[in-house]
């Protein structure tokens, strides 16, 4: 009995001397993501992503996951991934585009697609086809990395009753949605989330957009500003997981698939999650914050955004052939999309409403 205990026990060693070369060779990755580590569900896919990739590969794939708190560049995950000292990222694709402006088809645009609408265009339309194209030269590999939902148009601390009141409005604001707001003369800046809530209490910014109850309420805006407008802007905000080229050709193709599957299964939960953190924020919002006004800014202004960003998307179109043709494309999916959404969501939520009358 002792004999065997003993032999099994240098069986053991033995192994483990075999094992440790191979453990070695552990693939050890970086991640860097905008958003700090604590900001759920932006910072949700990530961590998942680390997570699972640990978990089916046995632990030999482990990815470092470092939030804003640690690198301290929340707007520079594009070039440390494409410099390489991340091997992956985790951001917004609309925050790059002052590198280039067709970077902003991968997030959302005003007046565009829903999720579900988007989702389509990315997987089974052209979307993916022309975030290779767009990020080529960067030297990255990019893929949907979760989604917002439709957001919400913001908080104000004034009411919003003509255009003329946007007029010298100084407002938080990213990607194309700031262009149009610009155009009906609001001051826009881009503020990174950590420090939304002091400008507005300062009074650095008199409005911001940021996501939507889930995230919202928890940053505290409903306490320096309380009108709360319904969203025109970002109907479908995907993030973006951002993979340094180099990195994942050099991967063997098993951990290729791996890292796309995953990448996928945690985009889609941090849709659900939102989703879920919203409903839940939205109703108790409505209990215990009734001194929070919800609006709809009125048609004139509603009709003057909407001039505005055709404006912006034909500007753009003139002097950019590449955002001439992803913005034909994406038109073109987006009314062939819109008419099925019509017909199943929309009449679907109108009809079942109208029952509870
Ligand atoms: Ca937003």
């Amino acid at each position: 009995m002792k004999k065997a205990l003993k032999i099994a026990l240098s069986a053991v060693a033995v192994a483990t001397l075999i094992a440790s070369p191979l453990s070695a060779k552990k693939i050890r990755w970086k991640l860097a993501m905008t958003w700090p580590s604590t900001l759920t569900p932006l910072a949700s896919p990530p961590i998942k992503l680390a997570k699972l990739m640990k978990e089916m590969s046995d632990g030999e794939f482990i990815i470092k996951v470092e939030g804003k708190e640690k690198h301290k560049a929340p707007l520079g995950i594009l070039d440390m991934v494409k410099g390489g000292q991340y091997q992956m990222g985790h951001s917004g694709s609309y925050y790059w585009k002052g590198k280039d402006i067709n970077t902003v088809w991968f997030t959302t645009v005003p007046f565009g697609m829903t999720p579900s609408e988007q989702y389509a265009w990315f997987y089974y339309g052209n979307g993916m086809k022309y975030m290779k194209e767009v990020y080529d030269k960067f030297g990255v590999y990019v893929y949907p990395g979760g989604n917002t939902g439709n957001q919400m148009g913001g908080w104000f601390r004034k009411e919003i009753k003509s255009v003329d009141d946007l007029k010298g409005l100084k407002m938080r604001i990213p990607g194309l949605a700031g262009e149009v707001m610009a155009k009906l003369g609001v001051n826009v800046t881009n503020i990174p989330a950590g420090e939304l809530y002091t400008a507005l209490d300062r009074g650095t910014i008199d409005a911001l957009e940021w996501v939507g109850p889930g995230m919202d309420i928890k940053m505290g805006f409903h306490k320096v500003a309380k009108y709360y407008y319904t969203g025109w802007h970002e109907p479908a905000s995907e993030m973006q997981f951002l993979i340094n080229k180099r990195a994942f050709d050099k991967l063997p193709k098993k951990y290729q698939v791996m890292l796309e599957t995953a990448m996928k299964a945690v985009s889609m939960d941090m849709y659900i999650e939102n989703f879920a953190a919203s409903t839940e924020a939205w109703a108790k919002m409505k209990k215990e914050h009734p001194e929070i006004q919800v609006k709809t800014f009125p048609k004139p202004v509603m009709q003057a955004l909407k001039k505005a960003a055709d404006e912006v998307y034909a500007d753009y179109a003139a002097k950019n052939p590449k955002f001439k043709e992803i913005w034909e494309d994406y038109k073109a999916y987006m009314k062939k999309a819109r008419a099925w959404s019509m017909m199943s969501q929309y009449y679907y939520l109108q009809t079942s409403k109208d029952l509870e009358k």
